[in-house]
């Protein structure tokens, strides 16, 4: 067998339907918080842009070396702690919600392709299913039912690498867009086999690449997603969406930060808790409610699209694309 046909892509698109299930906007009755656990399966990397340094290199460029900038950057922090910010799992988590109910795409990573997407809701009596729980920017702007706070790791010594990354290179836009249409949401595979050598450009600096801090395997972050008078259903989608509907095995991860396409940032969301405050603000009491009856509900009321569910737990598993070679 020739490598070739084990080379694989780093990514996949899902596809998405223009024609969105579209409805008059809505509250639930439920407010509460869910309790969240992050542990890293692979590398993570969240540079702090603050935190920018540039370097002066000489590269070379036709024979002549030329003066150029590579970027260094350490992990965010908060307080001088590791965190992640809480808009970058709000992002990935709205991702998949928006894939497993067919709405609409509220924002697509690269700027060149936002004029290719077709349908956004704009209108508070015509709302698909993301942008009634996650709000959106229209006519009449909707705001999040949704708070996602910046995850704080729970180590108190956690390892850190400085390594310097292989270049990234996004994909042209030719293999984004066909026919003046997007091809759909652009998703990476997880790297089960990955080793430093995978993503390390062995310290060299280049204006290609850029210098990191590199958080290891097994650590965990702790958060918490508090949402205001959402219905069962939307907290059923949205349980399943943090869950991929698992309980004790762990086969379906996240991907978070920088490095998505090297296979970093393989991440595990646990849900702990989820506590609900009933409409009747008078009383402060918190009800815990059963995860797994929620997920029983989700699947019973069939509340997400099956084909796209399976596309993302094709694209979420972590040994999809056990044994292959990811690469540009
Ligand atoms: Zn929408």
């Amino acid at each position: 067998m020739s490598n070739k046909t084990d080379k694989v892509s780093p990514y996949a698109f899902i596809k998405n339907n223009n024609q969105y299930t579209q409805s008059r906007f809505e509250f639930g009755d439920k407010s509460g918080v869910i309790d969240c656990t992050l542990t890293t399966k692979t590398p993570l990397i969240i540079p702090d842009p603050e935190t920018k340094r540039i370097i002066h290199i000489k590269e070379k460029n036709k024979k002549i070396f030329e003066d150029k900038e590579h970027k260094e950057f350490d992990f965010y922090r908060i307080g001088g702690d590791c965190a992640i910010p809480g808009s970058s799992i709000r992002g990935c988590i709205r991702n998949i919600y928006e894939v497993v109910t067919d709405s609409c795409i509220s924002s697509y990573n690269s700027e060149e392709f936002e004029k290719y997407i077709k349908n956004h809701c704009v209108d508070r009596d015509k709302l698909c299913d993301g942008c009634q729980l996650f709000g959106m920017i229209g006519n009449e702007s909707l705001g999040s039912r949704i708070r996602v706070t910046d995850a704080y790791i729970m180590d108190q010594n956690p390892e850190l690498n400085v390594v310097t990354l292989k270049t990234l290179m996004g994909p042209e836009a030719t293999k984004c867009v066909k026919n003046d249409d997007i091809k759909g949401r652009k998703f990476y595979w997880h790297h089960p086999n990955i080793t430093v050598s995978d993503y390390s450009d062995n310290g060299k600096k280049r204006s290609t690449n850029t210098t990191v801090e590199v958080l290891g395997e097994d650590y965990k972050f702790g958060f918490k997603i508090f949402f205001d008078r959402i219905s069962k259903k939307e907290l059923a989608k949205l349980l399943w969406c943090l869950t991929f509907g698992e309980k004790d095995n762990k086969k379906y991860f996240h991907r978070i930060g920088h490095g998505k396409p090297l296979g970093l940032g393989s991440v595990k969301i646990d849900v702990n808790a989820i506590h609900i405050k009933e409409s009747n603000y008078e009383k402060a009491d918190y009800n815990r409610v059963s995860r797994s009856s929620l997920l029983k509900y989700a699947l019973d009321e069939q509340l997400l699209i099956e084909e796209r569910k399976r596309d993302i737990l094709k694209i979420s598993d972590f040994e999809t694309q056990e044994g292959k070679k990811i690469a540009y």
